[in-house]
């Protein structure tokens, strides 16, 4: 989507802290950090949020849980652990409608969230 800024960070045309590429997804830094470890996972193809998921991105979901796994065990968040998060529609607070996963380290969460 030409004026999705995710969709715009996967294409290159805006820059953004990357440390992981796969195939389908980019992983960069949340350029807002929630925590000392604040990733964002997105899938290059647009997809508006969680609620866009069909049967035919099977692959896709789990490649981008896959990659997130991969990013929080590259930046070392795996001991201490993390929190993965889809943040889906109004209520839930989704600010960018191009499908992310959170990916939080670096210190304790509560749950549940506020
Ligand atoms: P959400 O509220 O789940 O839609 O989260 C959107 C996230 O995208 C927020 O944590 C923002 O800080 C982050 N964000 C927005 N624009 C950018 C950008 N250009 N680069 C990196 N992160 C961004
Ligand atoms: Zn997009």
């Amino acid at each position: 989507m030409s004026d999705c800024i995710f969709c715009k960070i996967a294409a290159g045309d805006i820059p953004a802290r990357r440390v992981l590429e796969t195939e389908n997804c980019v992983v960069f830094h949340d350029i807002s950090p929630a925590a000392p470890l604040h990733l964002l996972v997105i899938p290059k193809q647009h997809l508006a949020s969680a609620d866009a998921l069909r049967e035919e991105h099977q692959a896709l979901a789990g490649e981008l849980l896959l990659a997130a796994a991969e990013a929080a065990r590259q930046e070392g968040a795996t001991e201490s652990g993390y929190r993965l998060v889809m943040n889906t529609g109004h209520n839930a607070g989704q600010e960018v409608m191009h499908i992310h996963l959170h990916v939080l380290g670096g210190r304790s969460f509560k749950w549940p969230p506020g």
